[in-house]
């Protein structure tokens, strides 16, 4: 089975999501690292940033199959062409729900002779050409086969089955695409499962004797519940193939899982397999005890090495309260303390003198995988008397205190300066600072210099 990773399209439909020329670059970058086969990045007839989007894309990785989305009109794949993408994503639906709400005005037959239209008119513009019935798992089959034969006699490389609100359950997945495979013995067909009811990876994992591409998203970001994860996705072919999945893997798995989730400002749950805080941490005293022995035990990777988890203790109020917090000058002081509950948040406090305005901790420019909040509280009237230079992704801003600055997950920062006297209070939304930094390669492409314009036409 290959993978179309959609992070980049599905992931931009997903709540607070909107990717930027900066986190489309370094997604489709961790996406390449990890072995995905094509990636599909937006829509560019919706939006200039898509169209910006798709061509960095392209630009960076330029032997790389990059798909884009189009509903089945000229504009919309005329826009693709332009953007600088090789495959286009042409989507239509055929079923009754559809007509009823969305084509009022056309028959089925119209709507059949709109798909083979469009489809020649990407060949015309010598994109390869992947055709979406929308909605499939909700189309009669006579239908579905009429669609889809028409794509294919208009030139359509490969056709998708999509369950666009996740009502399939995996018999029921496997059953479908046994139909169309029947159908289209040697067509090229893809899968594209939501996760409304929680079985996207399980219908794609169900299919694998009948398609040949199965759609997905990291952390399986999308539109409600998401679709596949490619994660948990790609690690369970690996594991049914070889038994096992690598600790470089897994490594590979967490960062890229680590990118999205800090850009997406979208959460991975704890418990999530692979990517999760718990994934292979091992918690009851047996447990523990087991482990230390054997990291088999209780662990389903032959050759992962866990980890053994704090031991669970009830909550003591006294620990939580600290008094007399000892501050001293130009560097960091924890008013937090992870040692006894885990607390999944960092608070420091950092003294700024006016003599030393330059010796202080947030020079760095650097991106947290969290949200992240700093309070400058000055030594004057009305906390004022102390200001600050700060950069966010390479804008500059200036701050007089009293001031707060938010400085969400994925967004690269640094201080310049400060001028004056006062405190630096960070709030950040993780237990370790350091695990919350991001460790992103140096783009190969200059977003300031390089006009985009540019990258488009190159494309
Ligand atoms: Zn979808």
């Amino acid at each position: 089975m290959k993978v179309i990773d959609c992070t980049l399209r599905e992931g931009n439909q997903s709540p607070n999501v909107i990717w930027g020329n900066r986190e489309s670059y370094h997604i489709s970058q961790g996406l390449v690292d990890y072995g995905v086969d094509c990636i599909e990045v937006g829509h560019p007839y919706a939006s200039k940033l898509d169209r910006e989007n798709v061509g960095i894309v392209t630009a960076a990785n330029p032997n790389m199959s990059i798909l884009a989305h189009a509903r089945a009109v000229e504009s919309d794949i005329t826009a693709v062409k332009e953007s600088g993408a090789n495959w286009v994503g042409i989507f239509m639906a055929t079923n009754k729900i559809a007509r009823s709400f969305k084509f009022r005005n056309k028959s089925t037959d119209d709507i059949l002779d709109q798909i083979e239209a469009s489809i020649r008119y990407a060949k015309l513009l010598q994109l390869q050409v992947r055709f979406t019935l929308e909605d499939t798992s909700r189309t009669d089959l006579d239908l579905q086969i009429k669609a889809y034969e028409r794509a294919l006699r208009a030139g359509a490389d490969r056709i998708c089955y999509s369950d666009t609100v996740g009502i399939l359950q995996p018999y029921q997945a496997a059953s479908a695409l046994a139909k169309l495979r029947n159908f289209f013995p040697t067509s090229s067909i893809e899968v594209h499962f939501h996760n409304d009811r929680g079985l996207a990876l399980a219908n794609a994992l169900a299919v694998e004797n009948y398609a040949d591409w199965v759609s997905t998203s990291v952390n399986g970001i999308g539109e409600r519940c998401g679709i596949t994860d490619t994660i948990a996705y790609m690690s369970n072919l690996s594991f049914n193939e070889r038994g096992t999945v690598s600790s470089e893997e897994i490594a590979k798995s967490r960062s890229l899982s680590q990118i999205v989730h800090a850009f997406g400002r979208n959460s991975v749950i704890d418990r999530a397999p692979i990517v999760g805080e718990f994934a292979f941490t091992h918690c009851s005293k047996l447990h523990r005890s087991a482990y230390k022995k054997s990291n088999r035990a209780y662990c389903w990777l032959p050759d992962f090495e866990g980890q053994a988890g704090h031991e669970n203790v009830p909550l003591d109020l006294g620990e939580l309260v600290k008094t007399d917090v000892e501050i001293e000058p130009g560097i960091e002081n924890h008013l937090t303390t992870d040692s006894y509950y885990s607390i999944g948040q960092t608070c420091t406090v950092t003294q700024i003198k006016p003599s030393a305005n330059d010796m202080h901790p947030f020079s760095d420019l650097k991106s947290l995988n969290c949200d992240s909040l700093f309070l400058l509280f000055g030594c004057e009237d009305g906390k004022s008397g102390l200001n600050a230079a700060v950069f966010l992704n390479g804008e500059r801003f200036e701050l007089q205190s009293p001031a707060s600055l938010f400085v969400p997950s994925g967004v690269e920062y640094c201080f310049e300066s400060f001028s004056g006297a006062g405190l630096v209070i960070n709030h950040v939304l993780n237990a370790k600072k350091t695990r919350s930094l991001m460790n992103l390669r140096k783009p190969h492409i200059d977003f300031d210099t390089q006009p985009l314009s540019a990258l488009v036409e190159q494309g």
